[in-house]
Protein backbone atom coordinates (compact mmCIF):
# COMPACT_ATOMS: atom_id res chain seq x y z
CA UNK A 1 0.00 0.00 0.00
CA UNK A 2 3.21 2.26 -0.48
CA UNK A 3 0.83 4.17 -3.11
CA UNK A 4 -0.96 5.70 0.22
CA UNK A 5 2.16 6.73 2.59
CA UNK A 6 3.83 8.14 -1.05
CA UNK A 7 7.32 8.02 0.19
CA UNK A 8 7.73 10.63 -2.71
CA UNK A 9 6.24 13.46 -1.83
CA UNK A 10 6.33 16.69 -2.91
CA UNK A 11 5.83 19.41 -0.51
CA UNK A 12 5.68 22.06 -2.63
CA UNK A 13 2.48 21.49 -5.35
CA UNK A 14 2.54 24.39 -8.37
CA UNK A 15 -0.47 24.44 -10.02
CA UNK A 16 -0.24 25.01 -14.14
CA UNK A 17 -2.57 27.34 -15.43
CA UNK A 18 -5.45 25.59 -17.31
CA UNK A 19 -5.19 26.11 -20.93
CA UNK A 20 -8.80 25.55 -21.32
CA UNK A 21 -9.78 28.09 -18.59
CA UNK A 22 -11.87 31.43 -18.47
CA UNK A 23 -9.26 33.42 -18.48
CA UNK A 24 -6.79 31.27 -20.63
CA UNK A 25 -9.36 30.48 -23.89
CA UNK A 26 -6.95 31.60 -26.63
CA UNK A 27 -6.57 28.74 -29.05
CA UNK A 28 -2.65 29.50 -29.13
CA UNK A 29 -0.32 27.52 -31.24
CA UNK A 30 1.54 24.66 -28.98
CA UNK A 31 4.19 25.93 -27.14
CA UNK A 32 4.79 21.92 -27.05
CA UNK A 33 6.32 21.80 -23.63
CA UNK A 34 2.58 21.33 -22.39
CA UNK A 35 0.91 18.45 -23.71
CA UNK A 36 -1.24 18.14 -20.29
CA UNK A 37 -2.00 20.74 -17.42
CA UNK A 38 -3.67 21.01 -13.92
CA UNK A 39 -7.03 22.30 -14.72
CA UNK A 40 -9.81 23.45 -12.17
CA UNK A 41 -12.27 23.12 -15.66
CA UNK A 42 -14.60 20.67 -15.79
CA UNK A 43 -14.33 18.04 -18.75
CA UNK A 44 -16.21 19.65 -21.33
CA UNK A 45 -18.93 17.14 -22.61
CA UNK A 46 -21.88 17.98 -24.75
CA UNK A 47 -24.76 18.06 -22.19
CA UNK A 48 -27.31 15.91 -24.33
CA UNK A 49 -25.23 13.10 -25.07
CA UNK A 50 -23.78 12.49 -22.15
CA UNK A 51 -24.80 8.89 -20.58
CA UNK A 52 -25.74 8.76 -16.66
CA UNK A 53 -22.30 7.15 -15.91
CA UNK A 54 -20.50 10.14 -17.14
CA UNK A 55 -22.55 12.53 -15.13
CA UNK A 56 -21.91 10.51 -12.04
CA UNK A 57 -18.32 10.79 -13.40
CA UNK A 58 -18.26 14.42 -13.45
CA UNK A 59 -20.19 15.00 -10.14
CA UNK A 60 -17.43 12.55 -8.55
CA UNK A 61 -14.80 15.37 -9.32
CA UNK A 62 -17.03 18.30 -9.48
CA UNK A 63 -15.00 20.50 -6.29
CA UNK A 64 -17.02 20.00 -3.30
CA UNK A 65 -17.94 22.81 -0.77
CA UNK A 66 -19.33 22.87 3.00
CA UNK A 67 -22.94 24.20 3.03
CA UNK A 68 -23.43 27.00 5.12
CA UNK A 69 -20.54 28.50 5.48
CA UNK A 70 -19.40 32.04 6.03
CA UNK A 71 -15.92 33.89 6.13
CA UNK A 72 -15.28 35.20 8.93
CA UNK A 73 -12.96 36.59 10.64
CA UNK A 74 -10.77 34.62 14.22
CA UNK A 75 -12.11 37.29 17.51
CA UNK A 76 -8.74 36.28 18.39
CA UNK A 77 -7.12 37.58 15.90
CA UNK A 78 -4.08 39.58 16.32
CA UNK A 79 -3.80 41.63 13.07
CA UNK A 80 -3.92 45.76 12.53
CA UNK A 81 -6.71 45.60 10.65
CA UNK A 82 -9.98 43.58 8.97
CA UNK A 83 -10.68 44.31 5.05
CA UNK A 84 -14.01 43.34 3.77
CA UNK A 85 -14.71 43.68 -0.08
CA UNK A 86 -17.25 45.08 -1.62
CA UNK A 87 -19.34 44.44 -5.17
CA UNK A 88 -22.68 45.36 -6.91
CA UNK A 89 -24.65 42.33 -6.87
CA UNK A 90 -25.04 42.32 -10.53
CA UNK A 91 -21.86 40.56 -11.69
CA UNK A 92 -19.76 42.73 -14.11
CA UNK A 93 -21.46 46.09 -13.13
CA UNK A 94 -18.55 48.80 -11.94
CA UNK A 95 -19.16 50.67 -9.41
CA UNK A 96 -20.47 54.08 -9.92
CA UNK A 97 -19.74 57.50 -7.60
CA UNK A 98 -23.00 57.25 -6.95
CA UNK A 99 -22.47 53.85 -4.89
CA UNK A 100 -19.34 55.64 -3.29
CA UNK A 101 -21.37 58.20 -1.98
CA UNK A 102 -24.44 56.35 -1.23
CA UNK A 103 -21.81 53.95 0.57
CA UNK A 104 -20.60 56.88 2.62
CA UNK A 105 -24.24 57.58 3.54
CA UNK A 106 -24.92 54.46 4.44
CA UNK A 107 -22.12 54.07 6.61
CA UNK A 108 -23.43 57.07 9.20
CA UNK A 109 -27.29 56.51 8.66
CA UNK A 110 -26.31 52.77 9.87
CA UNK A 111 -23.89 54.12 12.00
CA UNK A 112 -21.75 51.40 11.43
CA UNK A 113 -18.73 51.36 13.82
CA UNK A 114 -14.80 50.61 13.53
CA UNK A 115 -14.67 51.61 10.15
CA UNK A 116 -10.57 52.68 9.95
CA UNK A 117 -10.98 53.67 5.84
CA UNK A 118 -12.70 53.02 1.86
CA UNK A 119 -10.70 52.60 -0.64
CA UNK A 120 -11.59 51.81 -4.42
CA UNK A 121 -9.46 48.13 -5.31
CA UNK A 122 -10.88 47.82 -8.68
CA UNK A 123 -13.27 49.29 -11.32
CA UNK A 124 -15.52 46.73 -9.57
CA UNK A 125 -14.65 46.25 -5.80
CA UNK A 126 -14.34 48.68 -3.04
CA UNK A 127 -12.68 47.80 0.57
CA UNK A 128 -13.52 48.84 3.74
CA UNK A 129 -10.90 48.22 6.59
CA UNK A 130 -12.35 47.91 10.06
CA UNK A 131 -10.57 48.59 13.58
CA UNK A 132 -11.45 45.47 15.15
CA UNK A 133 -12.97 41.78 13.92
CA UNK A 134 -16.00 41.82 15.73
CA UNK A 135 -16.75 45.14 13.86
CA UNK A 136 -16.36 43.52 10.19
CA UNK A 137 -17.91 40.76 10.98
CA UNK A 138 -21.02 42.50 12.34
CA UNK A 139 -20.72 44.16 9.07
CA UNK A 140 -21.03 41.55 6.78
CA UNK A 141 -24.05 40.73 8.81
CA UNK A 142 -25.93 43.96 8.33
CA UNK A 143 -28.66 43.06 5.33
CA UNK A 144 -29.94 46.03 5.61
CA UNK A 145 -27.51 48.05 4.71
CA UNK A 146 -26.08 46.02 1.73
CA UNK A 147 -29.55 45.62 0.55
CA UNK A 148 -30.22 49.55 0.51
CA UNK A 149 -26.83 49.56 -1.52
CA UNK A 150 -27.26 46.59 -3.67
CA UNK A 151 -23.99 45.03 -2.71
CA UNK A 152 -22.70 41.95 -1.50
CA UNK A 153 -20.13 41.97 1.37
CA UNK A 154 -17.01 39.07 1.53
CA UNK A 155 -13.75 38.75 3.39
CA UNK A 156 -10.87 37.73 1.02
CA UNK A 157 -10.00 34.20 1.12
CA UNK A 158 -6.39 34.93 1.72
CA UNK A 159 -7.74 36.44 5.39
CA UNK A 160 -8.99 33.57 6.79
CA UNK A 161 -8.33 30.64 4.49
CA UNK A 162 -5.02 28.42 3.70
CA UNK A 163 -5.16 25.56 0.89
CA UNK A 164 -3.22 22.48 1.18
CA UNK A 165 -2.40 19.78 -0.79
CA UNK A 166 -2.35 16.19 -0.13
CA UNK A 167 -0.69 13.67 -2.74
CA UNK A 168 -1.61 10.03 -3.29
CA UNK A 169 -5.10 10.26 -2.81
CA UNK A 170 -6.76 7.12 -4.77
CA UNK A 171 -9.05 8.36 -7.69
CA UNK A 172 -12.10 5.85 -6.68
CA UNK A 173 -12.98 8.78 -3.43
CA UNK A 174 -14.96 11.25 -5.35
CA UNK A 175 -14.94 14.93 -3.78
CA UNK A 176 -17.92 14.75 -1.59
CA UNK A 177 -16.62 11.35 -0.32
CA UNK A 178 -13.45 12.67 0.68
CA UNK A 179 -15.22 15.64 2.39
CA UNK A 180 -16.66 13.40 4.93
CA UNK A 181 -13.94 11.15 5.38
CA UNK A 182 -11.16 14.07 6.29
CA UNK A 183 -10.08 14.36 10.15
CA UNK A 184 -8.28 17.96 10.85
CA UNK A 185 -7.02 19.67 13.65
CA UNK A 186 -8.54 22.33 11.09
CA UNK A 187 -11.64 22.58 9.93
CA UNK A 188 -12.17 21.99 6.50
CA UNK A 189 -14.24 23.83 3.91
CA UNK A 190 -13.34 22.24 0.58
CA UNK A 191 -11.84 20.07 -1.56
CA UNK A 192 -11.30 19.36 -4.79
CA UNK A 193 -9.14 16.94 -6.89
CA UNK A 194 -6.82 18.36 -9.87
CA UNK A 195 -7.71 17.02 -13.26
CA UNK A 196 -4.96 16.73 -16.10
CA UNK A 197 -6.26 18.07 -19.48
CA UNK A 198 -5.23 15.40 -21.92
CA UNK A 199 -5.55 16.26 -26.15
CA UNK A 200 -5.52 13.21 -27.96
CA UNK A 201 -3.96 12.43 -31.37
CA UNK A 202 -7.21 14.37 -33.05
CA UNK A 203 -6.94 17.30 -30.87
CA UNK A 204 -10.12 16.54 -28.58
CA UNK A 205 -9.46 17.53 -25.28
CA UNK A 206 -10.57 15.49 -22.04
CA UNK A 207 -9.68 15.39 -18.49
CA UNK A 208 -8.56 13.09 -16.22
CA UNK A 209 -7.99 12.79 -12.19
CA UNK A 210 -4.80 12.75 -11.07
CA UNK A 211 -3.91 11.83 -7.14
CA UNK A 212 -3.38 14.98 -6.04
CA UNK A 213 -5.93 16.74 -4.12
CA UNK A 214 -6.45 20.73 -2.93
CA UNK A 215 -8.00 20.86 0.65
CA UNK A 216 -9.14 24.55 2.17
CA UNK A 217 -8.68 25.32 5.45
CA UNK A 218 -10.68 27.77 7.41
CA UNK A 219 -7.33 28.47 9.15
CA UNK A 220 -4.31 30.96 7.31
CA UNK A 221 -2.09 27.98 8.94
CA UNK A 222 -1.64 24.68 7.43
CA UNK A 223 -2.43 21.70 9.64
CA UNK A 224 0.62 19.66 9.53
CA UNK A 225 -1.29 16.56 8.52
CA UNK A 226 -4.72 15.30 8.03
CA UNK A 227 -6.14 11.55 7.86
CA UNK A 228 -7.93 10.71 5.08
CA UNK A 229 -10.38 7.46 5.56
CA UNK A 230 -7.92 6.45 8.64
CA UNK A 231 -4.86 7.26 6.11
CA UNK A 232 -2.12 9.70 7.32
CA UNK A 233 -1.36 12.39 4.36
CA UNK A 234 0.75 15.16 5.00
CA UNK A 235 -0.23 18.58 4.18
CA UNK A 236 2.31 20.14 1.31
CA UNK A 237 1.71 23.74 0.30
CA UNK A 238 -0.35 25.02 -2.57
CA UNK A 239 0.63 26.96 -4.96
CA UNK A 240 -1.75 28.95 -7.24
CA UNK A 241 -1.26 29.49 -10.99
CA UNK A 242 0.64 32.64 -11.67
CA UNK A 243 -2.30 35.28 -12.98
CA UNK A 244 -1.68 36.45 -16.36
CA UNK A 245 -3.85 38.76 -18.49
CA UNK A 246 -4.42 37.68 -21.60
CA UNK A 247 -5.45 41.40 -22.70
CA UNK A 248 -1.88 43.09 -22.34
CA UNK A 249 -0.12 39.77 -21.50
CA UNK A 250 1.39 41.13 -18.13
CA UNK A 251 1.14 40.01 -15.23
CA UNK A 252 -0.76 39.64 -11.69
CA UNK A 253 -4.20 40.86 -13.19
CA UNK A 254 -6.36 39.45 -15.51
CA UNK A 255 -8.56 40.69 -18.72
CA UNK A 256 -11.44 41.97 -17.40
CA UNK A 257 -9.76 44.49 -14.79
CA UNK A 258 -7.05 45.64 -17.94
CA UNK A 259 -6.79 49.15 -18.68
CA UNK A 260 -3.72 48.61 -21.06
CA UNK A 261 -3.77 48.23 -25.02
CA UNK A 262 -4.71 45.14 -26.50
CA UNK A 263 -1.13 43.15 -27.42
CA UNK A 264 0.00 40.06 -29.82
CA UNK A 265 0.73 37.31 -27.42
CA UNK A 266 2.63 35.92 -30.47
CA UNK A 267 4.74 38.79 -31.56
CA UNK A 268 4.32 41.51 -29.03
CA UNK A 269 2.47 43.89 -31.51
CA UNK A 270 -0.68 45.82 -31.20
CA UNK A 271 -2.68 43.41 -32.32
CA UNK A 272 -5.15 40.70 -31.74
CA UNK A 273 -3.00 37.42 -31.62
CA UNK A 274 -5.99 36.05 -33.92
CA UNK A 275 -4.77 38.55 -36.66
CA UNK A 276 -1.38 37.93 -36.26
CA UNK A 277 0.71 37.11 -39.35
CA UNK A 278 4.25 37.59 -37.98
CA UNK A 279 5.99 33.76 -38.31
CA UNK A 280 7.94 34.47 -35.21
CA UNK A 281 7.35 34.36 -32.45
CA UNK A 282 8.60 37.86 -29.25
CA UNK A 283 7.66 37.84 -26.10
CA UNK A 284 5.84 41.01 -24.73
CA UNK A 285 7.07 40.87 -21.62
CA UNK A 286 10.84 40.02 -21.59
CA UNK A 287 11.45 39.90 -25.89
CA UNK A 288 12.24 36.23 -26.11
CA UNK A 289 11.82 34.05 -28.64
CA UNK A 290 8.45 32.65 -27.42
CA UNK A 291 4.75 33.34 -27.07
CA UNK A 292 4.15 35.31 -24.16
CA UNK A 293 2.08 33.05 -21.92
CA UNK A 294 4.58 30.22 -22.38
CA UNK A 295 5.72 28.70 -19.19
CA UNK A 296 9.96 28.98 -20.46
CA UNK A 297 9.83 32.41 -19.96
CA UNK A 298 11.94 33.72 -17.62
CA UNK A 299 9.72 36.42 -16.23
CA UNK A 300 7.12 34.14 -16.23
CA UNK A 301 9.50 31.57 -13.94
CA UNK A 302 10.07 34.53 -11.54
CA UNK A 303 6.77 34.65 -10.90
CA UNK A 304 6.06 31.54 -10.25
CA UNK A 305 9.37 31.23 -7.64
CA UNK A 306 7.85 34.26 -6.01
CA UNK A 307 4.31 32.75 -5.95
CA UNK A 308 5.91 29.54 -4.23
CA UNK A 309 7.71 31.83 -1.98
CA UNK A 310 4.10 33.57 -0.86
CA UNK A 311 2.31 30.01 -0.38
CA UNK A 312 5.07 28.94 2.10
CA UNK A 313 3.92 31.85 3.92
CA UNK A 314 0.14 29.67 4.65
CA UNK A 315 2.91 27.30 6.80
CA UNK A 316 5.42 29.70 8.05
CA UNK A 317 3.99 32.82 8.77
CA UNK A 318 2.93 32.64 12.13
CA UNK A 319 5.53 31.35 13.03
CA UNK A 320 8.11 33.93 12.62
CA UNK A 321 5.52 36.88 13.37
CA UNK A 322 6.52 36.43 17.30
CA UNK A 323 2.94 37.54 17.95
CA UNK A 324 1.16 33.98 17.30
CA UNK A 325 4.08 31.68 18.71
CA UNK A 326 2.26 30.76 21.56
CA UNK A 327 -0.85 29.97 20.52
CA UNK A 328 0.86 27.98 17.53
CA UNK A 329 -1.23 23.76 17.66
CA UNK A 330 1.74 22.31 15.76
CA UNK A 331 4.45 21.06 18.58
CA UNK A 332 6.59 19.64 16.55
CA UNK A 333 6.95 22.95 14.49
CA UNK A 334 7.08 25.06 18.03
CA UNK A 335 9.98 22.53 18.97
CA UNK A 336 11.79 22.19 15.80
CA UNK A 337 11.62 26.38 15.49
CA UNK A 338 12.57 27.02 19.53
CA UNK A 339 15.47 24.56 19.03
CA UNK A 340 17.09 26.29 16.00
CA UNK A 341 16.85 29.89 17.10
CA UNK A 342 18.24 28.95 20.47
CA UNK A 343 21.42 27.14 18.51
CA UNK A 344 24.07 29.48 18.25
CA UNK A 345 25.87 27.74 15.40
CA UNK A 346 22.71 27.84 13.61
CA UNK A 347 22.22 31.53 13.91
CA UNK A 348 25.67 32.32 13.01
CA UNK A 349 25.37 29.94 9.75
CA UNK A 350 21.67 31.99 8.66
CA UNK A 351 23.55 34.97 9.08
CA UNK A 352 26.57 34.67 7.82
CA UNK A 353 24.60 32.92 4.54
CA UNK A 354 21.87 36.31 4.59
CA UNK A 355 24.97 39.17 4.38
CA UNK A 356 26.17 36.72 1.52
CA UNK A 357 22.69 37.40 0.03
CA UNK A 358 22.47 41.14 1.02
CA UNK A 359 25.51 41.90 0.08
CA UNK A 360 25.84 40.24 -3.81
CA UNK A 361 23.85 42.21 -5.92
CA UNK A 362 25.17 39.67 -8.74
CA UNK A 363 23.05 37.07 -7.02
CA UNK A 364 19.21 36.62 -8.85
CA UNK A 365 16.62 37.22 -5.94
CA UNK A 366 14.90 34.20 -6.51
CA UNK A 367 14.34 30.65 -4.39
CA UNK A 368 16.61 28.57 -6.19
CA UNK A 369 19.34 31.12 -5.75
CA UNK A 370 18.94 31.87 -2.28
CA UNK A 371 18.15 27.88 -1.22
CA UNK A 372 21.97 27.32 -2.67
CA UNK A 373 23.74 29.83 -0.51
CA UNK A 374 21.93 28.14 2.43
CA UNK A 375 22.78 24.82 1.34
CA UNK A 376 26.78 25.53 0.55
CA UNK A 377 26.56 27.68 3.63
CA UNK A 378 25.42 24.87 5.96
CA UNK A 379 26.90 21.90 3.96
CA UNK A 380 30.65 23.65 3.94
CA UNK A 381 30.21 24.66 8.07
CA UNK A 382 28.19 21.75 9.07
CA UNK A 383 30.25 18.34 9.86
ZN1 LIG B 1 -3.89 43.53 -18.91
ZN1 LIG C 1 1.16 39.50 -33.66
ZN1 LIG D 1 9.12 35.97 -22.02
Amino acid sequence: MGRRTGRKRSRLVTEKPPEGAKEMDQDLPSSNSSTSSYSDAEPETKEQERPMAKKREKDKYTPYKAGNYIRLYDENSQKKEFIVFLNREEDNIKISDKDRLALSNGIRKHCVSGVMHLRSINAFKIGITFDVPNNANVFLKNDKLLNELHMVASIPASETEATGVLTSVPCDYSNKKKYQLIASSKKVISVRRFMRRVKDAQGSVSFVPTQTVAVTFASTQLPEYVTLDHWRHEVGVYVPPVKQCLRCMKFDHIAKYCKNNEVCSICSGNHNYKTCDKSTTKCANCGGRHIAISATCPLKKEKIELNKIKSMDARYADLFSGVAFPQLNSKYVSTQSTNLTKNDKFMNLLVEAMLQICSNNDLPKNSKSIREVLNNTFNKKTP
